[in-house]
């Protein structure tokens, strides 16, 4: 059977660090995706709100799929990347870079991330005290330089995602999917940015959240972040995908 293995990477296969920069994978885990994208019949995607830039720096493993920016940037192996955006205007974001920069200067443990067709504003690292009023400082300058219905915000593990409505994993997957008609998708992501591709692929394929305790989610299982590379590993010696009823269980 084609499997085409979508992957988050942050929170799935390297644990959520502090900053961005910090998350860098162990040379094991790059082994293993080399191994997998040398597979007959299986395919691998990463799917990311990093940009393109970081990811191949972060992952430089020929043959693997890359969807950036949260699906807005897709690039396929020994081909020029492109983007799925239709006339996102760029120097919106700028405008809103630049504000959300003087929003926290002289404020500590925030992070203003400007991507290619998104912005990141991260505050894992801020005085919980501080967090509500600056986020909401920053909900305004957002709704001013990037309004709703053309622009969204969505939260992740303390971070606010700015992005062209529309674009989003799910249909950066589906745009995948169909450059390989038959394979069977699989989708594994610890993120609410990742439930957009649980949507999408509902009915199509088999769709993960990995968490180490349930929660709401548009997905049909749930897989702890420990036994991930175990199931990696699995795919990687030639072993089939686990059935659901295989899985280590996440705590209640
Ligand atoms: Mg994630």
């Amino acid at each position: 059977m084609r499997l085409f293995l979508f992957l988050d990477y942050d929170g799935t296969l390297v644990p959520i660090a502090a900053r961005p920069a910090q998350a860098v994978p162990p040379p094991e885990l790059l082994q293993l995706l080399q191994k997998l994208v040398g597979q007959d019949d299986l395919r691998v995607a990463v799917v990311s709100g990093r940009d393109l830039q970081d990811l191949e720096s972060l992952l430089p493993v020929p043959g693997l799929y890359l969807a950036a920016c949260h699906g807005a940037v897709i690039k396929t192996p020994g081909a020029t990347p492109y983007t799925l955006i239709r006339g996102a205007d760029r120097q919106q974001l700028e405008r809103l870079a630049r504000a959300a920069q003087n929003l926290i200067a002289g404020r500590r443990g925030f992070l203003v991330e400007p991507k290619a067709f998104s912005l990141a504003f991260h505050y894992r690292l801020a005085d919980p005290a501080e967090t509500a009023p600056v986020l909401r400082e920053f909900l305004a300058v957002r709704q001013h330089h990037c309004p709703a219905p053309d622009w969204e915000t969505i939260p992740g593990h303390k971070v606010l995602e700015v992005r062209p409505a529309g674009v989003n994993k799910g249909a950066a997957v589906l745009h995948l999917l169909n450059q390989w008609p038959g394979a069977f998708p699989v989708y594994i992501g610890d993120d609410r940015t990742d439930e957009d591709a649980f949507r999408a692929l509902a009915g199509r394929g088999r769709t993960i959240l990995v968490a180490d305790h349930p929660r709401p989610t548009a997905a049909q299982e749930c897989l702890p972040r420990a036994a991930v590379l175990a199931l990696l590993h699995r795919l990687a010696a030639g072993g089939a995908f686990p059935a659901a009823e295989e899985f280590p269980r996440s705590g209640g």
